[in-house]
């Protein structure tokens, strides 16, 4: 007969490692219990608003035709348009984008921007394929999205493996593809474009800019110094990237990177700058700098440092790294990097996370100053771009933290709560329609 203990033992070694979905579905509800949110609207919440599934073919450069899956999540839109990004990776599909369209949802809220949330993106691996190739998957992926996005209606942005290009290509395929009269008035359909192509300057740092304001916001009220604090980053994309370079502006050093092709590490400082130069003739990896030493990727997120930036995939932070995380606070870049077990760990070892849908909310939001420079035919100075985005971000980290500070709760809590609060607001004056 099998005792307790090994039934438990068992199970526990047995349990599968939460999946995107399962995260934010518990974090919602357990945000949902502690404002005591509406049935009905925690009804509505739990569930995606749309779910847009594209199978379309594209021909390859060696005269081949190969279909692709491409998605769009549309998660509610209570508060306005939905919003957020397109992913082109391996782990993209129905459960990943529904997850992250959730997550737009709160993110867009919690920052006062009148917008929903959506997400979305093609299961494919981008090395595999020339610029000609992704250029034609990107526009008949959006020819099959048709009317299912548009500047009022659903915003796709960059996100993993998708940049400023991407978005040109989104642009001009959707505007081209539309009555005569209409074509030009419709480049905001997508943000995060090229500066030449109604691009806002600035949008470049704005994710990784946030996640440097959050840290900076972190350490002042813990009357703390950014200067010397050791930093860690997995992912050195866009948002590692910009992130690790206002760190190092401000002082704090660099120990350890990860990227999807290994792992790197100086305990006396990797120059941000040089790390980036040398990616960009490295095929974008971080592998084989010369100034810094190989580090076996299950050492990275154990690393010796104060500060932790996961800014790549989900669920990087999960119950077999987090008791192990050296970190004292763990910065969200990317967004669902920890999962919900992984989290609880984290807390009860008294590690502060600055949850994604705040640490990386300066990409929604300059994609807001995006929208509206296009929509108002303005164009914005970076200077102002920068310290519009300075108060925004300052305003959320201080609501979030003033919150979880009264109701003693952690900062992802509070987020969610702030979120939530604000769309049942807007389900409450408005009644739900017939
Ligand atoms: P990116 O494509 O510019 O960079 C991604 C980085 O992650 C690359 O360095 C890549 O090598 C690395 N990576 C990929 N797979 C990895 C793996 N298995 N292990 C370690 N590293 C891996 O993407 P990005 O725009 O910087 O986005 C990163 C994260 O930030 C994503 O979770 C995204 O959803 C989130 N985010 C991005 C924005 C934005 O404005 N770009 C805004 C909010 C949130």
């Amino acid at each position: 007969m099998t005792t307790i203990t090994a039934e438990l033992h068992n199970r526990t070694k047995k349990k599968p490692i939460k999946g995107m979905m399962d995260n934010v579905m518990e974090q919602f509800y357990s945000a949902a219990d502690h404002i005591e949110l509406h049935p009905n609207i925690r009804k509505i919440l739990s569930i995606t608003n749309n779910e847009i599934i594209v199978h379309f073919p594209v021909k390859m450069d060696n005269g081949d035709v190969e279909v692709f899956t491409g998605y769009r999540v549309q998660h509610n839109n209570a508060l306005g348009p939905y919003k957020g990004g397109l992913r082109y990776h391996p782990t993209v599909d129905i459960d990943a984008a529904r997850a992250l369209a959730m997550w737009m949802t709160w993110k867009s809220s919690l920052a006062g921007l009148p917008y929903g949330g959506g997400k979305g993106g093609i299961q494919l691996d981008p090395s595999k394929y020339s610029a000609g190739e992704l250029e034609r998957i990107t526009r008949r992926f959006t020819f099959a999205l048709g009317d299912n996005i548009g500047p009022e209606h659903d915003i796709p942005a960059p996100d993993i493996n998708t940049n400023s290009q991407t978005m040109a290509w989104i642009a001009d395929t959707y505007m081209s593809t539309r009555p005569p009269a209409e074509r030009t008035a419709n480049q905001h359909v997508v943000t995060g474009k090229p500066d030449g192509s109604g691009g806002l300057e600035g949008r470049d740092r704005a994710t990784g800019y946030g996640v440097f304001l959050n840290i900076k916001f972190w350490a002042a009220r813990n009357n703390e110094s950014l200067s010397n604090k050791k930093f860690i980053v997995q992912g050195f994309g866009n948002v590692g990237y910009w992130a690790s370079h206002f760190l190092e502006k401000n002082g704090a050093k660099l120990v350890a990177v990860q990227d999807a092709f290994g792992s790197i590490r100086n305990t006396n400082g990797i120059n941000v700058d040089d790390l980036f130069n040398y990616t960009q003739v490295n095929n974008g990896s971080i592998v084989g700098f010369p100034e810094a030493f190989d580090l076996d990727n299950e050492k990275f997120f154990t690393s010796e440092c104060d500060i932790c930036i996961p800014a790549a995939l989900g669920n990087q932070i999960t119950r077999t790294n987090a008791p192990k995380i050296k970190a004292r606070l763990i910065a969200e870049g990317a967004n669902g990097p920890t999962n919900v077990e992984g989290e609880k760990i984290l807390i009860d070892r008294g590690i502060t996370i600055i949850p994604d849908i705040l640490c990386n909310s300066g990409g929604v939001i300059g994609s807001y100053f995006e929208w509206l420079q296009n929509r108002n035919g303005e164009l914005w100075q970076l200077s102002e771009v920068m310290s519009k985005l300075d108060k925004k971000m300052k305003e959320s980290f201080d609501k979030v933290y003033d919150f979880s500070e009264k109701e003693r709760i952690d900062l992802r809590k509070a987020a969610y709560c702030i979120a939530i609060k604000r769309i049942e607001k807007a389900y409450v004056q408005r009644g739900i329609f017939p």
